[in-house]
């Protein structure tokens, strides 16, 4: 057990059934984030595509369900009125979606916008078990780095409040061999420029990966950068809100972090002290 208490720590990273591959509404998620005493929590679904673009893949909410989106997180802080809840958007950053992205900015009084890389080239999102047999027949090191210089344009875009899962293609187990930092800091570089902060996400740990989002030497890099740090649990069912914040915790002290941030209106707040 670490000694910081859930009663402190906030989960932005959650997911509602727009999305069509997460169970359980606002509410449920809010139930379950009050059962355990978290400070706050965030809901982050994943961000709708531009009408031109439609249909783009199967586990995105559709533009028109957005106001059902908005109405289900006013529920649920209608139904926790003690629960902070903060209303966010996971988008998928992908090059030349900029000025959607601005649009997107601008359709809601969002708290915070974690900006996520899941497709390195089009049609194929790395976390997707659909595709795992690229993993077979391209090396793992140009997969990397595909999806660092997508996550590296990500940072630097400074559209986000941070940045979602910064080294998801290992999520089914796949690394390239030697020093993982040759990826991570351009990365961190663009992250300091504009003064994005990133996440540790508990997902990895439920994952053939089985450790968060990112690991130990990515943190240690962007703890001596001064980075701004969340912990989250990309629940996608209630019953994963907080899932592993002991490990999460603990892995960002060993890093060196001393505290968090949290996100109101797009302003970036202290957080919880980590002790
Ligand atoms: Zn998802
Ligand atoms: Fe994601
Ligand atoms: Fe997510
Ligand atoms: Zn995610």
């Amino acid at each position: 057990m670490t000694s910081t208490p859930l009663s402190v720590l906030t989960d932005y990273h959650t997911h509602t059934p727009l999305c069509h591959h997460a169970e359980g509404w606002p509410s449920d998620y809010a139930r379950a984030a009050a059962g355990l005493g978290l400070a706050e929590l965030g809901f982050a679904d994943h961000s709708p595509m531009p009408a031109a673009l439609e249909p783009f893949d199967n586990w995105r909410m559709a533009l028109a369900d957005l106001p059902r989106y908005l109405e289900a997180v006013e529920e649920a802080r209608a139904a926790f009125p003690r629960l902070t809840i903060r209303l966010g958007l996971e988008i998928d950053y992908i090059a030349g979606h900029e000025r959607w992205i601005e649009e997107l900015a601008g359709m809601a009084g969002w708290d915070f916008l974690i900006g996520s890389v899941h497709y390195i080239a089009p049609g194929w999102d790395v976390d997707n078990p659909a595709h795992i047999s690229r993993f077979q027949t391209q090396p793992v090191e140009e997969i990397w780095r595909l999806y660092f210089d997508a996550c590296e344009r990500c940072a630097a875009s400074g559209l986000f409040d941070f940045i979602g899962h910064p080294d998801l293609p290992k999520k089914f187990g796949h690394r390239p061999g030697g020093d993982l930092r040759r990826f991570y800091e351009p990365v961190i570089e663009a992250l300091a420029k504009t003064g994005t902060a990133f996440e540790i996400n508990t997902a990895g740990l439920r994952k053939p990966a089985g450790e968060c989002y990112p690991d130990l030497a990515f943190l240690k890099l962007a703890r001596e950068a001064g980075l701004g740090l969340l912990i989250n649990s990309d629940a996608h069912a209630p019953g994963e809100v907080g899932a592993g914040f002991d490990q999460g915790v603990a892995l960002a002290r060993e890093a060196g972090f001393t505290e968090l941030v949290r996100f109101e209106r797009r302003r970036r707040l202290p957080g919880a002290k980590l002790d």
